[in-house]
C-alpha cells in the first residue's frame, strides 16, 4: 500500500466516522426502505438493534419485566422535548407472538427517528413496547411461556407481561394507546366462497360503555380519517370488524370487553385503539407481504400523532375523561345489532380473479346496545374467604382498597349466582362463561374483620369496577381460580356496597 493510499483510506474511515457521528442511520435487522421487508425482526436482533440505537436523553431503553423463560420485556422511551413533550403515546405489539407486523414497524419507526430525530414532534413523549411476548415470538405462537393468551388477560392480569404493561400505563397514563395485532385473511369460511378477507390493514376504536362517549366519538373520527391515506398509499383499508364471510354470518366491531388490551387502556383514559393487519397463513410464505403491512401499519401509528392542534385536543380529551364522574348506573350486558336492518356493502376479494366484490349483507353489526345496568354502588367488599384469591388481582391493577379491622355496618347488595352459562358462540372464545345473577334486597350489615373494601372514589375506579361488578354478564368467574369461588345458588364473593 502506497502513503497515497494509506491517506486515502484514511481519510475514508475519518469520513464514515463522521457521518456515523452526524445520522447516518443504526445497523438496523432490516432493509432501508421498510416496505421491502421479508422476514420479520428476533428477539435477539431486536435487542441488538436496540443496544446499538441507545442514546442518553433522546432514546432510553427499559426493562419492565421477564416472561416465564427468561427473556427481557422492554420499553423504549423516545423523547427530545424533555418536560415540554406533554403529549404521551404508548405504542405496544405482539401480545400474541404469531402476529409481527406491529412490531417491526415500530422498530422501523425507531430506526427512522433516530436517524432524524425531527420527525418526532418536539411536545410528543413516545413510550413503545414493541415484542410484548417474547417467548411466543420466539416460538411463533399466539400464548406466551406460560401457554396463556396474554390478550385475554387484562383483568386477572396473571401473567408478567400484562402486569408489566399496565405498570407502565399506569406510570405514564398515555393520552394516545394502541394495542397491535393480526389476523388471518384467508380462513377456511372465506376459501369456501372462493375469496379471501379483503382488507390488509383495519383499525377499531375503544368502544367499552364505561369509556366517556367523547373518547370513542374521537377515536372513530380518527378511524375514518385514516382511509385516504391508506387509499393513497394502495393498503386496502377499512374499520377492523369479526366475524365470517357475508352475506350470511355476523360481522361487527371488536368486542365490548375488558379483558384486552384496547378497553383496558380505554378505561384508564386514553383514545385506545387496536390495529389488526391481515395475513394469509395459508399461502407458501406468509411473509411474502411483510412490507406491505409493515407500511399500512406506519401510516396508522404516524397518522394518530396527528398535528399539533390534534395532540392538544386529544390531551384535552384525555384528561377530561381521567376526572369524569362515574356514570349513575352501569352497562352489564351488551351486545351488537343492526338497528333498522341496515344493509351495507362488505368487500372482499375474490381468489380466482383478483378482483374486489361488494356483498350487500345485513348481518354486519355497527350499534352496541345496553341491555342490562345495575345502579353505580359506592365500593365493594371482598369477603375474608376469598380475600387471598383476590389480592394479587388488586395489586396488579394498582387499585385502592381496605382490609376492615374490625367488623362494619354497611348496607349491602348481595348477588347470587344462578349459573355460569356453557360456551355457546364458538365465533369469539370470550363470548362464554356467561354470569347469570340475581340482586338481593339492600341490608343493613356487619362485614366481618378481613373484608377487602375497595372504594369507587378513586382515580381507577373504572378498572375496579371492570374487574369487581360482579352483576357483568362477562366478569371474573369464568376464570380459573375464580370459578372455583362461584357456587351456584350462593352469593358471589363480591358484594356492592351502598
Ligand atoms: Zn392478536
Amino acid at each position: 500500500m502506497s502513503r497515497g493510499d494509506r491517506l486515502l483510506r484514511a481519510a475514508g474511515l475519518f469520513l464514515a466516522l463522521g457521518m456515523a457521528g452526524l445520522a447516518a442511520p443504526p445497523q438496523a435487522p432490516f432493509p432501508a426502505d421498510h416496505r421491502a421487508m421479508r422476514r420479520t425482526v428476533s428477539y435477539d436482533a431486536m435487542l441488538a438493534f436496540l443496544d446499538g440505537v441507545a442514546k442518553p436523553g433522546f432514546i432510553t431503553v427499559t426493562e419492565e419485566a421477564r416472561s416465564a423463560q427468561g427473556r427481557k420485556v422492554l420499553l423504549v422511551r423516545l423523547n427530545r422535548g424533555g418536560a415540554k413533550a406533554r403529549f404521551r403515546v404508548l405504542y405496544y405489539a405482539q401480545q400474541h407472538g404469531d402476529e409481527v407486523a406491529g412490531k417491526d414497524a415500530l422498530l422501523t419507526l425507531i430506526r427512522d427517528i433516530a436517524a432524524k430525530p425531527e420527525l418526532l414532534p418536539g411536545d410528543v413523549d413516545l413510550y413503545l413496547m414493541p415484542m410484548l411476548n417474547p417467548d411466543g415470538a420466539e416460538a411463533h405462537r399466539r400464548f406466551n411461556g406460560a401457554g396463556a393468551d396474554l390478550n385475554r388477560d387484562h383483568l386477572l392480569l396473571a401473567q408478567p407481561e400484562t402486569r408489566a404493561l399496565h405498570r407502565v400505563a399506569r406510570r405514564v397514563r398515555p393520552h394516545l394507546a394502541v394495542d397491535s395485532h393480526e389476523f388471518g385473511r384467508d380462513s377456511e369460511d372465506y376459501a369456501k366462497h372462493g375469496w379471501e378477507a379483503w382488507p390488509v390493514i383495519t383499525m377499531d376504536g375503544c368502544n367499552h360503555p364505561l369509556i366517556p362517549g367523547y373518547l370513542k366519538v374521537a377515536a372513530l373520527e380518527a378511524v375514518t380519517a385514516a382511509a385516504p391515506l391508506q387509499q393513497k398509499a394502495g393498503h386496502a383499508y377499512r374499520r377492523y370488524l369479526v366475524g365470517g364471510p357475508p352475506p350470511d354470518d355476523e360481522l361487527r366491531p371488536s368486542t365490548p370487553e375488558v379483558d384486552d388490551g384496547r378497553n383496558g387502556m380505554g378505561t384508564l383514559g386514553a383514545l385506545s385503539f387496536i390495529i389488526e393487519a391481515g395475513v394469509r397463513h395459508r399461502s407458501a410464505d406468509p411473509s411474502a407481504d411483510l412490507g406491505e403491512r409493515v407500511d399500512g401499519y406506519r401510516i396508522l401509528y404516524r397518522h394518530l400523532l396527528g398535528d399539533r392542534a390534534w395532540r392538544d385536543r386529544i390531551l384535552k380529551l384525555a384528561e377530561r375523561a381521567r376526572r369524569e364522574p362515574l356514570p349513575p348506573f352501569i352497562a352489564t350486558n351488551t351486545f351488537w345489532a343492526n338497528l333498522d336492518g341496515k344493509v351495507s356493502a362488505v368487500k372482499v376479494r375474490e381468489l380466482g380473479t383478483g378482483r374486489t366484490l361488494e356483498v350487500p349483507t345485513a348481518m354486519a353489526m355497527s350499534d352496541l346496545v345496553v341491555k342490562g345496568a345495575v345502579p353505580t354502588p359506592r365500593a365493594y367488599a371482598i369477603e375474608p374467604s376469598a380475600a387471598a384469591r383476590f389480592l394479587p388481582v388488586l395489586e396488579a391493577q394498582g387499585l385502592r382498597f381496605e382490609t376492615l379491622a374490625a367488623p362494619r355496618r354497611a348496607k349491602v347488595e348481595r348477588v347470587k349466582l344462578l349459573r355460569i352459562e356453557e360456551p355457546y358462540d364458538d365465533l369469539y372464545q370470550r363470548y362464554k362463561d356467561r354470569q347469570i345473577v340475581e340482586r338481593q334486597p339492600r341490608t343493613d350489615l356487619d362485614l366481618p374483620a378481613g373484608t377487602l373494601i375497595v372504594p369507587l372514589d378513586q382515580d381507577l375506579a373504572r378498572r375496579a369496577i371492570q374487574v369487581l361488578e360482579p352483576c357483568l354478564l362477562y366478569g371474573l368467574y369464568g376464570y380459573p381460580g375464580f370459578r372455583e369461588l362461584a357456587k351456584p345458588g350462593a352469593d358471589l364473593p363480591v358484594s356492592r356496597l351502598f
